[in-house]
């Protein structure tokens, strides 16, 4: 490969974007670099990606701190106690990793 403005024998040069080769007299190569960047563009959207998938729960819209994990927002679900006189009984469902809590006292 050869510097495409002076012709000069390209040398291997390390950036915070890759390695590629670069004419030693500072001549920007221009096909080569925007390559590299495109490519680097698309691996940084798949991450992101994944991280907006990750497991979210629509339903966790109350502040309760998960004793699990941490999480702030939790489900929170009612269990009616069909056998007795006493209240239902309700329960938190950590947004992020499930762990169900069982509430003490009455929540209305
Ligand atoms: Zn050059
Ligand atoms: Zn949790």
């Amino acid at each position: 490969m050869f510097c495409s403005t002076c012709g000069s024998l390209l040398m291997p040069q390390k950036t915070e974007f890759g390695t590629w080769n670069s004419c030693p007299n500072g001549h920007s190569q221009p096909e080569l670099n925007q390559e590299r960047k495109i490519l680097i563009s698309k691996n940084q959207d798949r991450g992101k990606h994944i991280e907006v998938m990750g497991g979210e729960n629509i339903l966790a819209v109350h502040d309760h701190k998960c004793p699990k994990c941490g999480y702030d927002k939790a489900e929170l679900r009612e269990m009616s106690c069909s056998y007795s006189d006493e209240d239902n009984t309700y329960l938190m469902k950590c947004g992020k990793c499930g762990f169900v809590e069982k509430l003490e006292g009455k929540t209305k």
